[in-house]
């Protein structure tokens, strides 16, 4: 059984130790181009507003005697600490001691025999279950909604983060959903392997919250994403069980593992997943590399794709985002090695800097290292050496600490991503872009970044900052969501790549998949989850 996870924040991100502090010049920054004011602590844990429990006492005994009463728990910390995701309005609602419900009790299962138990049992008692992997959805993925049920649980999946096989031969390993990612990282590496999928929420992501929401990690350009990691999965859902074994490749009809990853916790509790793993890298070169716009390093990178040399990790900041990192990297940092002096010198103003790391057997790395940049001097790229990259790795899980300081000083920070085909990219850029500012007003920052590169197109990841509209914030944020969801449908985006679809996305699911496509999703999971247990409200929800 796996360790315990460390417990996060209720209200942010990381462990209460965690020693935050923006930088002055960074905090000068933000007051000169937007403003900040505060501070504005969250409150208290005591101070947080749950209702009541609804969970029926016949029923909490029933789960007791399932998986052990001491693991069937509603004290207030466990119902807050479940009550919500890690996106902008979960930490808004949280730091102010209102979330919008809790769960009425959250159940730690041990195996997969207990979670089957637990959605038979609230099958027939009108239960609802959110599964809880990591706690990291930034989609309202983990909203405790009860739909039409009279109570709701969150199933926690920690106590399920074992490694239940390691074939060294087959370079494969199968876990229990609750492990976490270090800790499968920690194991893999004294074997001298790795799985490769770092999001930036690695810290603390389970891995079946992974599959289930089709991640993509940092280094996903090489690695690929989850859903290429994934070989085989088990299944439990309220009608039974689906466990599909690890193949390397299979012609049995449809991709059904492809149908349950991705499948949020509403089709059923993904309880292991069989991975793909690889030898740990020998070598890694990560470095800078200076384009004089985002549309000429967007060629570029699109060239590297195309010759089949594309770097592991590849990023590609546009204009205002390579603005931001340099006045926040301050004299010492990137600004230092990069600054306006050594870029000036070479015809460099603006511009937009990419961030590549090549990981592999060191003669691989060094040969398509080489290869890469020769292509990239060509198309115009400047490369400004290691120390852009070795800041980037770094400082590659420092965003989320971040944000909790921006809202400490008032600041609104929201992400959100698409992916679309090279031809249609930089139409979307602007378009999305566009809708964020003039949803924003002035005073507001609008960056984006290019990254998790394919041969026929590329993810874009929109990060912004406004000052925050207080006693608005949550309205402040739809506005936004529902004018940047809009514009990336509109430009022909995914409305999502890789933050899933949750609650906040569901609305846009059918210009997705069409109203048929929604159909046959509603009736596979009427198949496994006939009372419509499985996590309500997520994914499949139309209501707009
Ligand atoms: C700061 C920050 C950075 C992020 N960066 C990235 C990134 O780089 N790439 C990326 O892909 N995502 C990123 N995310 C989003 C999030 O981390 C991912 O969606 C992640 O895969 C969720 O994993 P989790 O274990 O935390 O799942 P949870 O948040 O616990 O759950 C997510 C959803 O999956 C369901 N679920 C969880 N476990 C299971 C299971 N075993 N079976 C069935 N359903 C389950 C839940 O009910 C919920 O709907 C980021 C989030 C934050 C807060």
């Amino acid at each position: 059984m796996a360790e315990p996870a460390a417990q996060m924040r209720f209200w942010g991100w990381g462990e209460s130790d965690h020693a935050g502090g923006l930088p002055e010049h960074a905090l000068e920054f933000l007051r000169q181009t937007i403003g900040t004011s505060g501070p504005h602590p969250p409150v208290a844990l005591e101070q947080v507003v749950l209702e009541p429990t609804r969970l029926p006492e016949a029923v909490r005994g029933e789960l007791a005697g399932i998986c052990g009463s001491k693991h069937v728990r509603d004290g207030h910390l466990e119902r807050v600490l479940h009550a919500a995701g890690k996106g902008y309005p979960d930490l808004v609602r949280l730091r102010a001691g209102e979330p919008e419900g809790a769960p009425d009790a959250v159940v730690h299962p041990a195996d997969h025999a207990q979670v089957m138990a637990v959605l038979s049992l609230c099958s027939a008692r009108s239960v609802a279950v959110v599964a809880f992997g990591g706690g990291t959805s930034v989609v309202g993925g983990l909203a405790p909604l009860r739909g039409e049920h009279e109570a709701v649980i969150s199933l926690d999946l920690a106590r399920m983060g074992g490694l239940l096989k390691l074939d060294r031969s087959s370079c494969t390993a199968t876990v229990g959903a609750g492990m976490r990612g270090p800790a499968l990282e920690r194991l893999l590496s004294g074997e001298g392997l790795t799985l490769g999928h770092f999001p930036q929420s690695f810290e603390y992501v389970s891995l079946g919250g992974c599959a289930a929401t089709r991640s993509a990690g940092q280094a996903s350009t090489g690695y690929g994403s989850i859903e290429k990691m994934i070989l085989g999965l088990r299944l439990a859902a309220p009608a039974g069980e689906i466990a599909l074994a690890p193949l390397p490749a299979s012609a049995a009809g449809p991709g059904l593992r492809q149908l349950l990853i991705g499948s949020e916790g509403t089709l059923g509790v993904i309880s292991e997943v069989s991975l793909r793993l690889r030898r740990a890298p020998e070598a890694r070169a990560y470095e800078g590399v200076f384009f004089e716009s985002f549309a000429a390093g967007s060629a570029a990178l699109r060239e590297l794709a195309a010759e089949h040399v594309l770097p592991d990790v590849a990023r590609l900041s546009d204009e205002q985002e390579t603005r931001m990192s340099l006045a926040l990297a301050g004299r010492g940092g990137i600004k230092g090695a990069i600054g306006r002096g050594y870029l000036g010198a070479r015809g460099y103003s603006g511009g937009a800097l990419a961030i590549l790391g090549f990981e592999g057997a060191t003669g691989e790395v060094a040969f398509r290292r080489r290869r890469a940049l020769q292509l990239l001097r060509r198309a115009g790229g400047l490369p400004v050496g290691t120390a852009p990259g070795r800041a980037w790795l770094k400082g590659r899980f420092g965003a989320p600490y971040l944000r909790d300081e921006l809202l400490e000083h008032g600041v609104m920070v929201e992400t959100l991503e698409t992916a679309t085909q090279w031809a249609d990219l930089e139409a979307l850029h602007a378009r999305v872009g566009e809708a964020i500012g003039s949803s924003l007003g002035t005073p507001s920052l609008v960056m984006c970044h290019l990254s998790h590169v394919y041969e026929s197109g590329a993810s874009l990841y929109f990060t912004f900052l406004a000052p925050q509209r207080e006693g608005a914030e949550i309205e402040q944020w739809r506005d936004v969501k529902r004018a940047a969801s809009q514009a990336i449908i509109d430009g022909g985006g995914t409305i999502t790549h890789h933050h899933a679809v949750g609650r906040d996305h569901a609305p846009w699911m059918s210009s997705e998949v069409g109203e048929e496509g929604l159909r046959v999703l509603a009736a596979v999971k009427a198949e496994l989850d006939p009372a419509g247990i499985m996590n309500p409200g997520k994914l499949l929800s139309v209501s707009r």
